[in-house]
């Protein structure tokens, strides 16, 4: 399934009207967190000095929803530096532990070789494997699923590849739900934002690498990522 022009652009798009928003937004929010650092000494003579430092963690909090909003819409250069594939996909199932204790489901990283290095934006390539595991997640994480939810993540090396496996057994998905998932936008879920496999498609792509879905309803779904080694 191969990812149009077109859809590149909605991403674009996306990624112009974040940092169009976040630049308008930003502005207002440091002035409000100007005039509340003035007024805290005033508001601490009046015993409300923790108001102020719940506006304040508050505007930043805000800051921080912006900056990572427009990171991950927004297409940038990977600055990529060699790392042990072993150890990325170590963090990555590492936090997802505690939401797959909470769901029941079982999340295994199969032995990898300590050998196999790829060069890539670390940030980056995380974005694009928690974005798939937490897909992984919801589809093992249903209620009507009478199977013990299982993730299973691997890795081998294929040729001058490596070759990264994500499989689950959750729901599974029809040809339809197949030939949109990586189109912006696109979701079934009732709060997805249908960016998670969009913005993950870019970066693979970016790296040169490549992602491949197979997946049957009922069954389960593995993703592939072939990603040239060091
Ligand atoms: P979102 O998670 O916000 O819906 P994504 O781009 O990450 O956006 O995924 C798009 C759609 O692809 C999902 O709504 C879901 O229907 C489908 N999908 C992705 N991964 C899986 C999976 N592992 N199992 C079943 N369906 C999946």
């Amino acid at each position: 399934i191969e990812q149009s022009a077109y859809q590149n652009d909605k991403l674009a798009m996306l990624g112009k009207i974040a940092a169009a928003i976040a630049h308008e937004i930003r502005n207002p929010l440091t002035s409000i967190r100007g005039f509340i650092q003035l007024l805290r000494p005033h508001l601490a003579q009046l015993g409300k000095d923790e108001y102020a430092r719940i506006v304040i963690d508050e505007i930043d909090r805000a800051n921080d929803i912006i900056y990572e909003f427009l990171n991950s819409s927004k297409p940038s250069t990977p600055n990529k530096k060699k790392i042990v594939v072993g150890d990325l996909l170590k963090e990555v199932t590492l936090l997802f532990e505690s939401e797959a204790i909470l769901k029941g489901c079982d999340i295994e990283l199969d032995p990898v070789d300590p050998a196999m290095t790829i060069c890539v934006d670390v940030k980056q390539m995380k974005q694009a494997l928690l974005n798939i595991v937490k897909n992984s997640l919801d589809a093992v994480g249903g209620s009507d699923r009478t199977e013990r939810g299982m993730i299973r993540i691997s890795a081998h090396q294929q040729g001058a590849k490596a070759m990264i496996s994500v499989q689950d057994n959750g729901t599974g998905m029809d040809f339809h739900t197949q030939s949109k998932l990586f189109d912006p936008f696109f979701t079934t879920k009732m709060e997805g934002t249908g960016l998670g496999l969009a913005v993950c498609y870019r970066i693979i792509k970016n790296h040169g690498g490549n992602i491949q879905v197979d997946s049957e309803v009922g069954d389960g779904t593995r993703f592939k990522i072939t990603m040239p080694l060091c």
